[in-house]
């Protein structure tokens, strides 16, 4: 994950080392090698802009502290502008204080947003709630049969859509009568994804939210994807409404620029992060813990 990004701030805090104090001279050359590398992460210019910007103020001016070398002193506050462009805080998912909580699962196709809602739905059958997964993905049939597929390996049952259902919103009484007659208290429904962004899925989106009215609207992001993820995750956001984003894939190597981009573009927090394709690997997101990963 991040590796060349990790890479290169690393590089940039071991030139510091052995230089002394922090003098005007050495923060400037820091802050402008630290933006260069954000900037070939693929990070967003605001972003990166914003960032440097945090930094300087933190570090231009800032007397050399005791007990820390100046390298030092430079990891502790980029560490601090990192968390804080990550969303400073860890964000979950709140339950409807009076049950079912639905989530809907939103993406493109190929995003991961099918494993990952098996994959969150094995996340609250662990803290023993009764789950109930939606195949609403009506545009792929094949996406029917992944969710069935893994619905029996978690054990979690999975509304599939009668033969001959052409509107995911026929699906909705069903679902209604099916959370009543099961108790569910979670409802998880994996919604169509596209190869792009189009009319017809915001439509169909836009429909299905009005008539569920969703908890939690996730976003579901390839980490892979770079900034074209973030264009994406506006058009959702704004179409939509997005409440929150799940990175998939980040156990692969990513530039990281959507990841650290998403949070001050869009004003959404990360929720989750998948670290591999088997079930068990979805995390909740800590922006200190991501920090220091990307810190090395
Ligand atoms: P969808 O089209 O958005 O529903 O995507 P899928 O759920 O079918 O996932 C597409 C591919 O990405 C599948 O091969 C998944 O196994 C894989 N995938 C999903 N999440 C992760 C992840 O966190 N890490 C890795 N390495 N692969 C993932």
């Amino acid at each position: 994950m991040f590796e060349s990004l990790t890479g290169r701030l690393e590089g940039i805090f071991k030139k510091l080392t052995g230089r002394g104090g922090l003098t005007e001279q050495l923060v400037g050359e820091t802050l402008e090698e630290i933006r260069v590398a954000l900037l070939e992460a693929d990070v967003s210019l605001d972003v990166v802009k914003s960032f440097t910007e945090g930094l300087s103020a933190r570090l231009v001016g800032q007397a050399q502290k005791s007990g820390l070398t100046g390298a030092q002193q430079v990891i502790a506050e980029v560490y601090q502008e990192m968390v804080h462009i990550l969303g400073d805080h860890r964000a979950t998912i709140a339950l409807a204080s009076k049950p079912p909580t639905i989530i809907f699962m939103m993406g493109l196709q190929g995003s991961g947003k099918t494993t990952t809602a098996a994959k969150l739905a094995l996340h609250f059958k662990g803290q023993n709630r009764r789950v109930l997964l939606v195949a609403s993905d009506l545009a792929r049939l094949a996406a029917i049969d992944q969710l069935k597929v893994l619905g029996e390996q978690i054990g979690v049952p999975v509304l599939l859509p009668p033969d001959g259902t052409t509107r995911p919103s026929d699906l909705y009484p069903l679902v209604k009568r099916r959370v009543i007659e099961g108790m569910y208290e979670v409802v998880i429904v994996d919604t169509a994804g596209r190869l792009t962004v189009d009319s017809a899925l915001m439509g169909e989106l836009k429909e299905l939210r009005r008539l569920y009215s969703p908890k939690e609207c996730l976003l579901v992001v390839d980490a892979m994807q770079g900034q074209e993820a973030v264009g994406v995750a506006k058009t959702f956001d704004a179409e939509i409404g997005v409440d929150g984003v799940v990175f998939t894939k980040l156990d692969g190597d990513t530039r990281g620029g959507a990841v650290l981009s998403i949070r001050q573009v869009l004003k959404k927090p990360i929720k989750f992060v998948g670290m591999g394709e088997k079930l068990d690997r979805l995390e909740a997101f800590f922006p200190d813990r991501m920090a220091s990963r990307i810190i090395g």
